[in-house]
Formats: C-alpha cells, structure tokens, sequence
C-alpha cells in the first residue's frame, strides 16, 4: 500500500518507539523513527511525512523547540506525546502550532482517532474542502452568512458568540487552548482573562447543546481550553 500516509515518530524511549511501531505497522501506516530533537527536525525535511508524533521530553533539545523549528516552514500535523503532570507544556505546544496531544501512558484507541483526525483535517485544507456550512450533530453553522440553526431553527447568538464558535469551528476537532481563544475573539490584550470563556462558553452551550450540562460537541479539555467535536 503505497498510498498509505507516512508519520514520523520523534521519541527517545525505545519502549515507547516499539508501542508506536506495533500500533502504526497494524494500521498499516508507514512510518520512520527519529530519536533526538535535531534528526526529527532533519528527517521531517526530508521526508515530508504527512503526519508527525513528538515527544516533548527529548535528549538534545526541547521537543517545544522542534515545534518552533518546524512551523517556521511546514504545517504538517503535529501530535504531541505528553507525560502527565506537564500541562504547561502540553498548552504551550498547542500555542506554538502542535495540532493535538495524547497524554502517556496513552490507549491505542485514542491514539488512532486523533491521528485520523488530524490526518483528515490536513487533506480538507489541502484540497480546500471546507465548504461553508459546518455541522455537527443538530447543530449548522454557516460561517459565510453567519448562521447558526440548530435542528433547522436560526439561534441567534452575540457577536462574541459567534467569534468564538467561529474560531472552535476553523479548528474543528482540534483542541484549541484558552490563549488560542482568548487572543482570537477578544484580541492579545486579554489573553489572561480565563474568565471570559467560562461565562460565554456556558451561554453558548446553553443556546446550542441539548443537554448543556452533559456537552456532546462543545468541550471541555480540563486545564488546557476547548475543542469541538463533530460527530
Ligand atoms: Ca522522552
């Protein structure tokens, strides 16, 4: 199967690296391996995977630098292997344009999903398939006449509001962090006011989620911000 997307795997433990080989090898994806900061940086130049698992915790360099390194010219998928207890970490690799996160030790399950979801995500904006009305569930958001039904009735939301969707709909999928949030619909003056998100988030589930306290699409990622999931 040569069609079979390529991921790159930048981890300096070899039990992790075998977990990550036996998953990727029975999904038949493709993989290569990288052990330090510095070839992870080299081997995503030159092999140009379509998807990239990094390790924060790396020999040379912080696997954040890798980040930084790589975003200056690509914007592959970048899944971050975090071990718990890092959320600064986890939320600043997220700031700096890594896509997701699992938390070690992670479940093959979840893995898996987050790397289809990022893998789909990258082929829609690359094909530039993202059509105008979002959806997920009851809930339609055209993002080009700025409507929102849900079960076919219109909702009306505020203009922050619907900035705030709006961001969570463009990341769709994805976890997007309170910073993220915060600078996008409020501007970079308030990026601390975590607050903000709180009250408007609620009233946002309120007009949108069916059972606003059990939220199905607009959720929570404790610690780190928000993510919108479609199905
Ligand atoms: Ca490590």
């Amino acid at each position: 199967m040569t069609n079979a997307p390529e991921i790159l795997i930048v981890e300096d433990d070899p039990q992790i690296r075998r977990f990550l080989r036996a998953t990727l090898a029975a999904e038949q994806f493709r993989y290569h391996e990288a052990v330090t900061a510095a070839e992870g940086i080299a081997q995503a130049q030159a092999r140009q995977p379509d998807l990239i698992l990094l390790d924060l915790g790396l020999p040379d360099t912080d696997g954040l630098e890798v980040i930084r390194v790589l975003r200056l010219r690509t914007q592959t998928p970048i899944i971050v292997l975090s071990a718990r207890g890092q959320e600064k970490d986890k939320i600043e690799a997220l700031d700096l344009g890594a896509d997701d996160f699992v938390s070690k030790p992670f479940a093959v399950g979840e893995l898996l999903a987050r790397i289809r979801a990022a893998l789909r995500r990258a082929a829609t904006i690359r094909d530039g398939s993202e059509g105008t009305t979002f959806r997920a569930g009851k809930i339609a958001v055209d993002l080009e006449a700025r409507v929102v039904r849900v079960g076919g009735a219109e909702v009306h939301l505020t203009p922050i509001e619907f900035r705030m969707l709006e961001t969570l709909v463009r990341h769709a999928g994805k976890v997007v962090t309170q910073r993220q949030l915060l600078i996008e619909v409020w501007g970079p003056q308030h990026s601390e006011q975590a607050q903000y998100l709180r009250v408007y988030m609620t009233q946002l589930r309120r007009k949108l989620e069916s059972d606003p306290a059990r939220p199905r699409h607009l959720r929570t990622e404790p610690g780190v911000g928000y993510r919108l999931i479609a199905e």
